[in-house]
């Protein structure tokens, strides 16, 4: 029987259906994880859960090196009681919320292909090491606190990308964050202004004379949240603004830093006030090339079944980031979620299951190559 003939459509669509109503907002992954720990056993899987929740999962096979699946349990944002509805095919949140496809897809992928494997003993596959972290809508927090020297993986694929089936995600651009506290001086803003130091002001010159939006084909920055103030007529002596840039050149991601760093540091000096700047590298830039074992791998499977190879350069970062700079070459593939971190958010029933059916075909092409 041809592997990829094995994924049951109606079972993985289940197993989505039932994955998204359980509530998993990123900091609230303790219900889904304990769901998803159960499954992994009763697929013949050893399960570890770590310190934050992560879980990795494995499951023996042949050859040598384990080959590592990934996906998230969180969701972004914060919304609660997704009740997904299925129209022609597509899957969409019905109201306000998202939907959750990102990245409980990439989850029902891989649980599909693990129960397919368990069905059908005769199929061979490489050792399997399946990790399903907590918090990546936060900057990727989980696979960041994930102790790395724990997984066995060689090479491995990450399961959270949109794109037509075929989609090979070969390059992440770096991101760094700035966490800046603008400090002026409060004051009465009728009676004695000249007291106050305006920190929303300093805050605000310093944000119009910086470089944002994409500044080029490789870079990106942005101040994404700036609160501050009490009230109308108070002198604001303190603004918080969160930030980041991303570039896949390190030089121009430094530099791009380094002009944010300035504009807050001068429109600082012109008012004295003072600025207090974090800046903290999330995640590093990658790029795996066609000839590396998870690309040649994912790329011979979609050409088996018919689909046309798609490399894909993104502009967000995955956990793939992360594994990647922890020594485990992986290639980030598409589940077809659509429209993501939106209530607008979808993904057709037909696009997992070519997802799954690639995956299987991948891994007993591999177990039969080795
Ligand atoms: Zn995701």
């Amino acid at each position: 029987m041809n592997p990829a003939d094995t994924i049951n459509p109606d079972r993985l669509l289940a197993t989505f259906l039932e994955l998204v109503q359980v509530d998993s907002p990123s900091g609230h992954e303790a219900e889904i994880g304990l769901h998803l720990a159960g499954r992994l056993q009763d697929l013949g899987c050893s399960v570890e859960k770590d310190e934050v929740g992560n879980l990795i999962a494995r499951l023996d096979g042949e050859g040598d090196d384990s080959v590592l699946l990934s996906a998230h349990m969180d969701t972004v944002g914060e919304d609660w009681g997704i009740k997904p509805v299925i129209r022609d095919g597509i899957i969409y949140s019905e109201g306000e919320t998202i939907l959750g496809s990102d990245d409980k897809s990439g989850i029902a992928v891989i649980l599909e292909t693990l129960t397919s494997l368990h069905e059908q003993h005769h199929l061979p596959h490489p050792p399997l090491e399946i990790v399903i972290s907590v918090g990546e809508e936060r900057s990727l927090w989980g696979a960041r606190q994930l102790d790395k020297s724990r997984l066995r993986s060689k090479w491995g694929f990450v399961f959270d990308s949109g794109g037509p089936i075929g989609t090979i995600v070969y390059s992440a651009p770096s991101q760094t964050s700035l966490d800046v506290t603008v400090r002026g001086k409060k004051a009465h803003a009728g009676s004695e202004p000249e007291n106050g130091i305006n920190a929303i002001r300093v805050a605000a010159e310093a944000i119009a004379s910086m470089p944002l939006g994409r500044i080029d084909a490789q870079t990106t920055a942005n101040i994404g949240i700036i609160r501050g103030g009490e009230a109308r007529n108070i002198v604001p002596d303190r603004v918080t603004l969160v930030g980041e840039a991303r570039s896949r050149d390190e030089a121009t991601l430094d530099e791009q830093v380094r002009l944010m760093v300035d504009a807050l540091n001068d429109a600082a000096a012109r008012h004295q006030a003072s600025v207090d700047i974090q800046v903290q590298r999330i995640y590093h830039t990658y790029q795996i090339t066609p000839d590396q074992r998870p690309y040649a791998a994912a790329a011979r499977a979609f050409e088996t079944l018919g689909f046309q190879v798609r490399p894909k350069m993104s502009g967000g970062g995955t956990d793939g980031n992360i594994y990647i700079a922890a020594g485990i070459p992986c290639v980030v593939l598409s589940t077809g979620m659509a429209d993501v971190h939106t209530s607008d958010e979808h993904i057709a029933v037909q696009d997992m299951i070519d997802a799954a059916r690639a995956l299987i075909t991948l891994l007993v092409l591999e177990a039969q190559s080795e």
